[in-house]
């Protein structure tokens, strides 16, 4: 009899934490496994602002996939999924195609744009490794220019961060670091940059203690950054962007827009014809897709109710992981045909957003951290992601010990 065959797309949180615990529960007789990942690595998402900022080598933020999972279980394949048929259960890549009897749905978020003109042409996001390169280099682009030009266009260092959401404010404390250097190794006066923020709610970090926001706002404004609180962008053009506050619209000029103003499901999800909501399906107690036992959607693309609120968790590498260990267990029960699913229930442990090298705020188990204590969970919860995935040498490896 044929063995089942396991297909997982996408290498992040979710879908590590799944290929980790499935190789070790089930046996090569029982399911062929196959892993689809754009790139042969994997990227630590949640350190890509520190990439796009330059205040951490992108290399240090990913590592090979192959080390990672069980070669001679897993097969693995570097290619792009360009679009699923649920029907004929098969998954479309660009260089090929794989069928599946089991399919894990682990592909991450892709930016909200809200249809705003102009941002997918000129605004930069925080998304890859390939993006956080790209980030990087042009604004030390801009600052290696600034002296060159003989009459110095200002707005070439001024720097607009839409959305002060955890990303948003994350990637503005790296700049806090990062920007001094940048205006030391190229003579430029500090004075001359602008870095500003615009947030669209009335508050930043919207939803997030109102203390710790103030502490964040107040640590930003001190390494200079600004902010438009309740100010929407409109649209961004070649050299800026248009806001809105209340009626009035405004032009800032600027040498970088960066969106940091959300996100939504990968794309392929809905091209897929799943039910969705801006890309995340929701997905039933075992973490299937309705009407679809065979398919399972983790991460960034799945959609999970807080029944406290009745309003969706935010997406977080926190639940991705966790839904892939739910996600590998249940896979193996229905490989097998025998046994019981696990209901899926996130175990939110608390948040931290860091504000640079050294300072951060969060709540974890129920309590407030700020500064130093602060910066050092969130250093501890990047170490945990690793050791989650590829145990104590990953740690040695790649971990955070710049601890204070
Ligand atoms: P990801 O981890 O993003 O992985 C998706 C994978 O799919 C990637 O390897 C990608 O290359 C691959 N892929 C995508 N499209 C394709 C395709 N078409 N074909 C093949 N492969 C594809 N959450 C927290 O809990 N704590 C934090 O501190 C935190 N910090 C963050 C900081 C930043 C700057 C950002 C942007 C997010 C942060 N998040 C954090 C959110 C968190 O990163 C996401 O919720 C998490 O990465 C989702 O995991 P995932 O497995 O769904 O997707
Ligand atoms: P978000 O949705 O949390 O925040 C986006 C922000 O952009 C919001 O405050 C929103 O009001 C604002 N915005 C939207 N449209 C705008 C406009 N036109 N003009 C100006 N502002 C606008 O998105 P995010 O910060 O990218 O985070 C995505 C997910 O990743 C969230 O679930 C978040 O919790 C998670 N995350 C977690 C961490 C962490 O735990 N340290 C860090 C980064 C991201």
């Amino acid at each position: 009899m044929r063995k089942p065959r396991v297909v997982i797309l996408g290498a992040g949180y979710g879908g590590l934490i799944t290929i980790t615990r499935l190789q070790k529960q089930i046996s090569v007789d029982e399911a062929e496994i196959t892993l689809v990942n754009r790139n042969d690595y994997h990227y630590e998402t949640t350190w890509l602002h520190e990439a796009s900022a330059g205040t951490l080598h992108h290399d240090r933020a990913r590592y090979q996939i192959k080390d990672i999972i069980d070669n001679n279980r897993v097969k693995f394949v570097k290619d792009t999924v360009v679009s699923i048929d649920k029907e004929a259960k098969k998954v479309v890549l660009e260089n090929g195609e794989v069928e599946y009897d089991y399919l894990v749905i682990s592909l991450g978020a892709h930016p909200e744009t809200f249809g705003i003109k102009g941002l997918k042409e000129f605004a930069f996001g925080i998304t890859s490794i390939d993006s956080a390169r790209q980030l990087r280099e042009h604004l030390e682009y801009q600052f290696a220019t600034y002296n060159m030009e003989a009459e110095k266009k200002d707005e070439r260092l001024t720097i607009v961060v839409g959305g002060a959401g955890f990303t948003g404010i994350e990637f503005l404390g790296e700049l806090g670091n990062r920007i001094p250097e940048l205006c030391k190794e190229y003579d430029i006066d500090f004075k001359k940059v602008r870095i500003l923020c615009v947030e669209a709610a009335p508050t930043a970090l919207p939803g997030f203690d109102p203390e710790l926001v103030d502490y964040a706002v107040n640590h930003l404004q001190k390494k200079g950054v600004e902010f438009m609180i309740g100010t929407a962008i409109k649209e961004c053009i070649e050299d800026g962007i248009i806001v809105a506050k209340g009626e009035e619209l405004e032009t800032i000029k600027a040498g970088t827009v960066v969106w940091a103003a959300g996100v939504r499901g990968n794309s392929v999800v809905e091209e897929a014809g799943f039910e969705n909501m801006r890309g995340r399906v929701k997905v039933d107690g075992y973490l299937r897709a309705p009407g679809h036992d065979e398919v399972f959607i983790i991460g960034d693309c799945s959609l999970i109710i807080n029944e406290e609120i009745n309003r969706p968790y935010p997406p977080t590498a926190q639940i991705a992981m966790q839904q892939g260990e739910t996600c590998a267990k249940n896979l193996a029960v229905a490989i097998r045909g025998r046994g019981e699913m696990g209901t899926f229930t996130p175990d939110i442990k608390g948040s931290v957003a860091s504000l640079g090298e050294d300072d951060a705020v969060g709540v974890v188990f129920g309590k407030k951290l700020v500064g130093t204590k602060a910066s050092f969970m969130k250093k501890m919860i990047d170490n945990r992601a690793l050791y989650m995935v590829g145990g104590p040498s990953l740690v040695l490896k790649k971990g955070k010990f710049n601890i204070l």
